[in-house]
């Protein structure tokens, strides 16, 4: 029996670990440190909670799913997660609460010894990390914060309060807060909202399916795949508009102005959320209902930075303090900290840690030299490419093709070699430089670790991905016994 430990149950562990149940000879257990499966749909339980990307993208190609909206709910994501797990038969391989600290490479045994929070360790063959990109939350360091005297905390762990009546203050405008705003302001008395730098906000256009659509997208064979396949293609066409010279740059950036244009009635408001950079440098925002919440008369945009805390309010860099009741973070996540939480030792003894101290960086995100027999799901260098669903599960037919190889006994393990994973970098950044110049075009975004490198972001659509996986799992990989 080959041994597999995977570490999340997020989509990527689930991916995985559907796809290893295919593959004789093995038996793998999932570990997961929180109390459910769900990964980032059980973490962040904000108001109005919900993916910006469209169900039918958004979801796993082996499993036809009855989705209710064109963008799923964070209960209807988390439900389906369940549900994924139950039908698959995934329960039984589940160890919940249970997070994993340590793995070190035996050579004499080609075996990890995995070590969980808990002090007990196993062996086993292959490691599959599926720990999720965006999971340790980014907390700010604004003097004064912890001497705040109402409740202060961080999207991804939200508290329940009464909100109504009480004056909020959401710090941040990203993907997370354009959802939180629209969703409190009808019940809170007042929401500051602080935003350092405006993004990029398109409309999302999300709906309920109408009885029909729905009908058809169940009973009708293929219907669901097709429009899966359109927003693929539209998704992989959308990726040109990342060059800064390029027409459909141009189109984006219109297309938001217009929303802008629109949708806010204040001219200073409206100047005050135009990006001076362009379209595509941070993360693109989707949000129909933001920019209207700004015409509220209870809500005001306030275009600065926060300088400091104080026990009873927030001052802005100009040094404007305003009252809060609630101080919500909504300031974002620490993505190029790859792994961590986990020290992985390899070959020689080697952590990963100090390998990845000039940069992190995997082979297609997946593997990385002198780290035999372990993978990486959302790795360095493979966010975006329309949906992260499709992108965790070719990273995960890559993981299952080497499992089966070592199942069989072809090979005792599988590794790369260190020119092959610095071509892929070299290339990596090449494609960046050329086709993607917009995310390196100088605002703030969350794509480049301290010294500078892109380190998050996959430079193409999903289907270079899915050709470039294609190639790996055939000839990638160097096996050896
Ligand atoms: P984010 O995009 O990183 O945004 C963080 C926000 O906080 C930015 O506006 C940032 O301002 C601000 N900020 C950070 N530190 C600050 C500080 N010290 N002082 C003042 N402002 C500060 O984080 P997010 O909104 O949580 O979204 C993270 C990612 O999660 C998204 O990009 C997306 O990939 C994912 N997400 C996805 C969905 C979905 O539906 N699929 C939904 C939510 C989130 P600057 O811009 O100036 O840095």
């Amino acid at each position: 029996m080959t041994r597999v430990a995977i570490i999340g149950a997020g989509m990527g562990g689930i991916a995985a670990a559907v796809k290893l149940g295919r593959v004789k000879g093995v038996e793998y257990t999932i570990f997961e440190q929180s109390a459910g499966v769900g990964g980032t749909w059980f973490d962040n339980r904000y108001p109005g909670c919900e993916v910006d990307v469209h169900s039918h993208a958004y979801s796993f190609s082996f499993l036809k799913y009855d989705w209710p909206r064109t963008h799923a709910t964070q209960p209807e994501l988390l439900a389906y997660a369940e549900h994924v797990v139950d039908r698959f038969g995934l329960r039984p391989h589940l160890r919940l609460n249970t997070r994993v600290t340590d793995l070190v490479w035996e050579e004499s045994t080609s075996k990890y010894t995995l070590q969980t929070e808990h002090g007990d360790t196993e062996s086993y063959d292959v490691v599959i990390s599926a720990l999720g990109l965006l999971s340790v939350p980014r907390y700010p360091e604004w003097p004064g914060l912890d001497e705040f005297t109402g409740p202060s905390f961080h999207t991804s762990r939200w508290e329940e309060h009464d909100l109504t009546g009480k004056s909020v203050a959401v710090v941040g405008t990203g993907s997370t807060a354009v959802q939180i705003v629209p969703a409190i302001a009808p019940t809170a008395g007042q929401v500051y909202v602080y935003q350092r730098e405006p993004g990029w906000v398109e409309p999302k256009n999300e709906h309920d399916f109408t009885p029909r659509q729905r009908w058809i997208f169940k009973n009708v064979p293929l219907a669901q795949r097709a429009n899966r396949a359109w927003i693929f293609h539209k998704g992989n066409r959308r990726f040109r508009g990342y060059d800064t010279g390029s027409g459909r740059q141009q189109r984006m950036r219109a297309l938001c102005e217009r929303f802008i244009a629109t949708t806010i009635k204040d001219e200073t408001t409206r100047t005050a959320v135009t990006p001076s950079y362009p379209w595509g440098c941070k993360r693109p925002i989707l949000s129909s209902t933001f920019y209207p919440t700004l015409n509220r008369s209870n809500v005001e945009l306030v275009p600065h930075a926060v300088r400091r805390v104080t026990p009873l309010g927030v001052v802005d860099a100009t040094g404007v303090e305003r009252r809060v009741d609630v101080l919500v973070l909504s300031t974002g996540f620490q993505p190029t900290k790859f792994l961590a939480g986990v020290d992985v030792k390899g070959r020689d003894g080697r952590s990963i840690h100090d390998v990845w101290r000039e940069r992190a960086s995997a082979f297609m995100g997946i593997t990385v030299p002198g780290f035999p027999n372990f993978f990486i799901l959302y790795g360095p260098n493979t966010n975006g490419g329309v949906s992260v669903i499709a992108q965790l599960e070719r990273q995960a037919e890559v993981v299952v093709g080497a499992v089966r190889r070592l199942a069989r006994g072809r090979a005792r393990v599988v590794d790369t070699s260190p020119e092959a994973a610095r071509r892929f970098v070299a290339w990596v950044d090449r494609k960046l430089a050329s086709g993607a110049s917009a995310m390196e075009s100088g605002c703030h975004n969350y794509y480049h670790d301290s010294s500078g490198h892109n380190v998050t972001q996959w430079p193409g659509g999903h289907l270079a991905y899915a050709v470039g996986t294609r190639v790996v799992a055939r000839f990638g990989l160097r096996a050896g016994r």
